[in-house]
């Protein structure tokens, strides 16, 4: 026998029984986000590499070791999108969206990168990434805190993250800072890893960002850039503290906090748990004016985020009253000819009658205790039951599977009446 083929490692099935919990955090996410006004933008999943190198940056993560990189048929040089916001710029830019306009816009889907796979950390992971293009006062930055701030609320977990805030300042502020930083470093060569070292040259800013805990205490003392930024920057980020402060949503300033990305500029924020081991961030983002005219176009203004939709999930799993349906209400149980005829009908009937109602039909026949087992099987709160006999007379057999209660029989035009009532709850 041939051996099984296997997924690609650190690329995840989603199987029928963890679906349910996916759809109810999409749904929510959809409601939060128009109730803020936001579109929704398609993408493609493939790119053009050169599009990445470009924003994300050479000396990146990313683009250095994470890019699933090939040459199409014609010899292009093609990548799997490890990220939206480049994406949805070449877009916005390619149709001429960014044109004397402001957009909220948002898209959803699988990222590609290739890292180590570990809990929270996959190959294809799904991403929420929300951007807002056009708009360049504080009020727009505070507005995606709030966005998510609400949408944590809403699904029950706004307890197990907290909010993490910079701003990394204009980037001729990073150029100062940068010099310092560098010098500091240089100080402290002995304390550095070899990949920090490889960075003091070419973006020793990311050292900061460096997980490494023997190097905690040399981050800890370096200089911080908030003592290098200019009263606008200051500004704008006392603005977005203050209406924090205003709405009642707490945050930390966190000055070692730069991202890993070179575009970021201003304001960056982290959403992030300890619940999760050490994948904490669940969510990321900030402004990223300069990367519009790293692309091509006219110089102008963008903000967004990105949100890891497995961390999310993970976070989700932690509640113990989640909000989720049984796939299967009622199971139409059918036995003999005319049952198996009549019961497909006033299935269809019931549909009609009863949209919302999932209602689940026997197949492949078998016995009345064999089609209840499967009912049961399903979760379905109510067995409707078919026999010939039952077709002769016009009635129906209804049997609650969740308690005692006797089979009732009635004709099957009350059926739908009398299950509506029961279910109406759940609705
Ligand atoms: P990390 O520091 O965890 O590697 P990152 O800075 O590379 O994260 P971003 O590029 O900012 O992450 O992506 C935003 C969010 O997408 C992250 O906060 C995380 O929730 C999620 N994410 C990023 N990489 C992965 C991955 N490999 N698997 C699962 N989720 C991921
Ligand atoms: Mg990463």
């Amino acid at each position: 026998m041939a051996a099984n083929i296997q997924a690609v490692r650190g690329m995840h099935d989603v199987l029928p029984d963890q679906t349910p919990l996916w759809q109810y955090a999409e749904r929510i996410i959809r409601e939060v986000l128009s109730s803020y006004g936001y579109s929704e933008i398609r993408l493609p999943i493939v790119e053009k590499t050169e599009l990445f190198k470009r924003s994300i940056g050479e000396v990146t993560d990313i683009v250095e070791k994470e890019m699933y990189t090939f040459d199409d048929r014609n010899g292009d040089s093609l990548t799997l999108r490890p990220e939206g916001t480049a994406g949805c710029l070449r877009a916005c830019l390619e149709h001429g969206l960014l044109h004397h306009q402001t957009h909220r816009l948002w898209y959803y889907g699988p990222m590609y990168r290739h890292e180590r796979p570990q809990k929270g950390r996959y190959r294809q992971f799904i991403q929420l990434g929300v951007e807002t293009y056009g708009m360049s006062g504080p009020d727009i930055d505070a507005e995606l805190i709030l966005l998510m701030h609400r949408l944590w609320q809403k699904l029950g977990i706004r307890d197990k993250v907290s909010l993490q805030l910079n701003s990394l300042g204009t980037i001729a502020e990073r150029m100062v800072y940068r010099e310092v930083l560098v010098f500091y470093f240089q100080q402290h060569k002995e304390s550095l890893d070899e990949d920090s070292l490889r960075r003091l040259n070419t973006n020793p800013l990311r050292i900061l960002d460096s997980k490494n805990p023997e190097m905690k205490d040399v981050i800890a003392n370096a200089p911080e850039l908030i003592a290098y930024l200019g009263a606008d920057s200051l500004a704008h980020f006392k603005a977005i503290t203050t209406t924090l402060e205003d709405l009642g949503v707490t945050y930390q300033i966190n000055t070692r906090l730069v991202r890993g990305l070179d575009y970021y500029s201003k304001t960056v924020f982290e959403w992030v748990t300890d619940e999760l081991g050490s994948q904490g961030t669940v969510c990321a983002g900030g402004r990223y004016d300069g990367l519009i005219e790293q692309l091509g176009g006219k110089p102008n203004h963008a903000v967004g985020f990105a949100m890891g939709m497995e961390r999310l999930l993970a976070l989700l799993e932690l509640r113990d009253d989640l909000p989720i349906t049984k796939p299967v209400d009622a199971y139409m149980i059918r036995v003999g000819e005319k049952a198996e005829r009549e019961g497909l009908r006033f299935a269809e009937t019931i549909r009609n009658e009863f949209p919302t109602l999932k209602l689940q039909l026997s197949a492949d026949g078998g016995s009345f205790k064999n089609q209840f087992k499967k009912a049961d099987k399903v979760g379905a709160e109510f067995a409707i039951i078919l026999g010939d006999d039952e077709v002769d007379r016009g009635e129906v057999g209804i049997k609650s599977l969740r308690n005692e209660l006797a089979q009732q029989t009635m004709p099957q035009s009350q059926a739908i009446s009398f299950l509506q009532q029961q279910l109406q709850i759940n609705r």
